[in-house]
């Protein structure tokens, strides 16, 4: 395996910035270190957290048991007929950069999944999405370590279970599966994804009438620098809720009440706006010590400089409150609490 340090500081692995220790750390760069990595804490007796970008993540100070920094690279593609291509990322492939490459490349289709931070890899975890687009909609097939067993299993659409900021991997079997690379089926033709009203509106506003899939990206680059907060400057997490799937009776209901609610239609029922939910509950801008609520957008927890992760937990617990209490809605946190 990789070279194993002990007591690891890893305020600059979580784009939260908090101070946390690992007891154990390695960084891999191959399957086979990786292999040898699982196979040193299992004989140990450690518990075992896979990091990418740690830009999902909500980290305590002390971290037991092993880091497993992913740093598996690689990417290759083949052509699938006239028209797609199957490209193959390496799980510690950074994110954006693969979306840069493969529009260099004349493959399209995840353009409007610019700027999110992160690793290939744990791409998968929440199903990432943005400006109407998920990753499963660009999705192939993952191949993973199998930590049960120690056979790699190769996962399919289906398998995945994808739903909304939702995988099985992250929320039926937990750690149980280390991802080790994605393959993508992406279009050769471009079919830019412009179901998003403010992307329509943000290329409308710079006179790009038929947009393509550069533009799209550049202009989704351009709308989150200026919505979201730079995690190397206010540390964060992206949304810190998900947005609450209600009924569609529930809508009405709640639409009676609050005319102004911000909502969505989604499936059978609506997708109501977390950060409106939050905002009508006076939180936007709050601060609390070192950490609070960001004033541009109160969706978005951040730590202003020396925070904890259980200050952060203790705001984000009586957020969800105030909004249970008013809205009569759970509010479910999007980032992962570790140790839980
Ligand atoms: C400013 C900002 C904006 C964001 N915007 C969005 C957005 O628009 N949409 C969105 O969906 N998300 C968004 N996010 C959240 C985050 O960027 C994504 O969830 C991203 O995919 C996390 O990648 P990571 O490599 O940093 O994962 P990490 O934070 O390192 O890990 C996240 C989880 O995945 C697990 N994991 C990581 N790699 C692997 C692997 N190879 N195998 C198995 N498990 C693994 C970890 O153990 C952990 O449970 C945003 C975050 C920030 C800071």
């Amino acid at each position: 395996m990789g070279c194993l340090v002990h007591n690891q500081d890893l305020r600059r692995h979580n784009s939260f910035g908090f101070a946390a220790c690992a007891e154990n750390f390695v960084r891999v760069e191959t399957l086979e270190q990786l292999q040898d990595a699982v196979a040193q804490a299992q004989h140990n007796g450690w518990p075992v957290l896979v990091l990418g970008g740690g830009s999902n993540l909500v980290l305590r100070e002390q971290i037991p048991g092993l880091v497993i920094q992913m740093a598996i690279g690689g990417r290759r593609a083949e052509p699938v007929g006239d028209d797609e291509v199957r490209v193959t990322l390496g799980a510690g492939e950074i994110w954006h950069q693969s979306l840069d490459w493969m529009l260099d490349q004349g493959y399209y289709g995840l353009e409007n999944l610019a700027l999110i931070p992160g690793t290939v890899g744990a791409a998968p975890m929440q199903n990432i999405g943005a400006y109407g687009v998920e990753l499963e909609q660009g999705f192939d097939s993952l191949q993973a370590l199998d930590t049960h067993t120690g056979e790699l299993r190769i996962f399919s659409r289906e398998d995945c279970c994808f739903g909304y900021r939702d995988s099985c991997f992250k929320s039926m079997e937990p750690g149980r599966y280390i991802i080790i690379d994605v393959t993508f089926r992406l279009s050769l033709q471009p079919r830019p994804q412009l179901r998003y009203q403010a992307l329509v509106d943000a290329l409308q506003a710079r006179g790009i009438a038929e947009p393509q899939p550069r533009d799209v990206f550049q202009v989704v680059c351009d709308i989150r620098r200026a919505k979201l907060p730079d995690p190397a400057e206010i540390g964060n997490a992206g949304s810190f809720f998900k947005n609450p799937l209600v009924s569609a009776v529930h809508y009405r209901e709640l639409l009676q009440q609050f005319p102004r609610l911000v909502a969505y239609p989604a499936g059978e029922g609506y997708k109501l706006a977390a950060g409106w939910l939050i905002e009508q509950c006076g939180w936007k801008g709050h601060v609390r010590g070192a950490v609070g609520v960001y004033e541009r957008q109160a969706l978005v927890l951040v730590n202003l400089g020396a925070g904890t992760a259980p200050e952060l937990m203790l705001l984000a617990g009586e957020i969800v409150q105030s909004v249970a209490a008013r809205f009569g809605v759970q509010l479910e946190m999007e980032p992962r609490l570790y140790p839980a």
